[in-house]
């Protein structure tokens, strides 16, 4: 964390220069390793509350199941997606299309008039890097004054091992969340066997779980809010959506200013208790008072600076690297409450309400993302409410023509998949239908079963029409699909003539 003594990392007070230049860069070039104060106050409790449901969900999603299904699973390798136990086959891919669209308009909507609340309570990076990583690195390091006097300290016995014990842990961690990644994308069933099974036998797991460990090692042992300022896209095009109506975490500068530390107003005569809250004063003697002290009521400490941990100083205004993570909110609340001043110095408004005393929360702009927003989300709910529940795919089986059978009947071959979207086990059958029946009929190859709740099977299957039947020109062919003895659907395909 830079100072306002340090010579090289000297803050542009009252000045727009801090927009020219990157808070964890220095101007030599090299990075500023950012010590965050440990922060403490209700916004900080909420959040490890928020975080720790949010990491029993990340961590349990893939290997709980529901019905025999994970509760979350996001198979892009075969297009497979599971939502708390909702299973998205590779059919239902129009719908995860629009499930993500939806999603990223519900985040546009709320950037727009909320801010980055995602960035701040629930974005993976923020979940891990601050109520996980950043947690074991105060407890085996110490706060931030203890990190900064390990990190300029020779290397010794006791730097070693608190260096090294850190980053054992992080690399445990980082291992237990590649194994978990990896089992969103192929299935706790298939991270099993890459575990169990010899390595030969699964080599590319093997390497991706290795990869993954020592990309999250990498991200929050070494790059940090780095992935926030200059890697997330999410944290680059923000800054197209909020605007000066948009509530985020805002220093009051119009309460605030000037700002001036505890001692230069004990020099210049000035308490920061004002007169009304010291009691006793007149009305002209307030009035005096008032006029006459500069000050507001920040009183210069840094503490919301020293507890940032993207390296800001938030009351230079609202920032690109600014995660909303509300540290600096309980920070100042507590220098406020020692110093007898209400509370919310620093707090969730917009820049508007802070100079003109009024927000504007909805816009023209937030109507035109409310509109998209509910006409998008009207669709993938009428989609998915009206998705078939049971359906069944019936192919003839590609590269493969009439066949000539040894009783003279003329053979085709088929599958069928039957995919069973529902939570209860489903038999379904298949026959021609009634207008064939009397021309052939169906031989199964596989034996048809039921199929089970949020699963799928697959039948193959000849048709055997009678020559007479057929003729020399493919011809339009019809199935009944049953479902518990009753028709479910007709399929029509095409029933291939042999050559002459
Ligand atoms: S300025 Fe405040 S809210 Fe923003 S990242 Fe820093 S501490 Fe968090
Ligand atoms: S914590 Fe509050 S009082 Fe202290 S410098 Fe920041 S804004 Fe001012």
């Amino acid at each position: 964390m830079y100072t306002a003594s340090d010579p090289l990392l000297k803050i542009e007070k009252d000045t727009e220069e801090y927009r020219d230049h990157i808070n964890t860069i220095r101007p030599d070039g090299k990075r500023a390793w950012i010590y965050a104060k440990k922060p403490k106050g209700r916004f900080y409790r909420w959040r490890t509350l928020v975080s720790y449901l949010l990491l029993a969900l990340m961590f349990l999603g893939p290997y709980v199941r529901i019905h025999g299904q994970p509760l979350l699973l996001i198979n892009v390798l075969e297009r497979k997606f599971i939502l708390f136990g909702f299973v998205f086959w590779p059919q239902d891919f129009y719908l995860v299309v629009l499930g993500l669209l939806t999603l990223i308009l519900t985040i546009v909507l709320f950037t727009s008039v909320f801010g980055r609340l995602w960035c701040g309570w629930t974005c993976p990076q923020t979940v891990f890097m601050e109520m996980v990583f950043r947690k074991i690195e105060y407890l085996i390091e110490g706060d931030f004054q203890q990190q900064k006097q390990l990190a300029a300290s020779p290397w010794n016995a006791n730097k070693i091992l608190r260096k090294g014990a850190k980053l054992l842990i992080f690399y445990a961690i980082s291992f237990a969340i590649a194994n978990t990644f990896l089992a969103y994308i192929i299935g706790s069933e298939e991270l099993f066997k890459i575990i169990s099974e010899p390595v030969s036998e699964h080599i590319g797991g093997f390497i991706a779980i290795n990869l993954f460990t020592v990309v999250f090692f990498l991200v929050f042992a070494r790059f940090r809010e780095q992935v926030c300022h200059f890697a997330c896209p999410y944290g680059r095009f923000q800054s197209a959506l909020v605007d000066n109506d948009t509530i985020s975490v805002t220093y009051d500068f119009k309460r605030g200013e000037k700002r001036g530390t505890l001692g230069a107003r004990k020099k210049a005569g000035f308490s920061i208790v004002s007169a009304a809250q010291a009691g006793g004063a007149s009305q002209a003697q307030l009035n005096a008072g008032a006029s006459a002290n500069p000050y507001g009521d920040c009183i210069d400490c840094g503490s919301c600076v020293v507890v940032c941990p993207s390296g800001i100083d938030i009351r230079n205004g609202i920032q690109l690297e600014c995660v909303q993570c509300t540290a600096c909110i309980d920070a100042c609340d507590k220098m406020m409450d020692a110093v007898g001043k209400p509370r919310g110095l620093i707090r969730y408004t917009s820049y508007n309400a802070v100079k003109t005393g009024k927000n504007t929360l909805f816009k023209f702009r937030t109507a035109g993302y409310l509109a998209v927003w509910l006409l998008v989300l009207s669709i993938f709910t009428g989609l998915l409410l009206t998705r078939e529940q049971i359906e069944t795919v019936l192919l003839r089986q590609p590269g493969m023509l009439a066949q000539r059978l040894p009783d003279g009947y003329i053979g085709n071959m088929y599958s069928l998949k039957v995919f069973n979207k529902t939570f209860e086990p489903q038999k379904t059958d298949i026959r021609l239908s009634p207008e064939f029946a009397d021309k052939g009929e169906i031989r199964f190859i596989d034996v048809m079963t039921e199929t089970a709740a949020q699963n799928f099977t697959q039948v193959r299957f000849m048709v055997a029409l009678k020559p007479e039947a057929v003729g020399t020109v493919n011809l339009p062919i019809e199935f009944d699909i049953l479902l518990n003895g009753q028709l479910l659907r007709k399929k029509q395909t095409v029933f291939i003539a042999p050559g002459k």
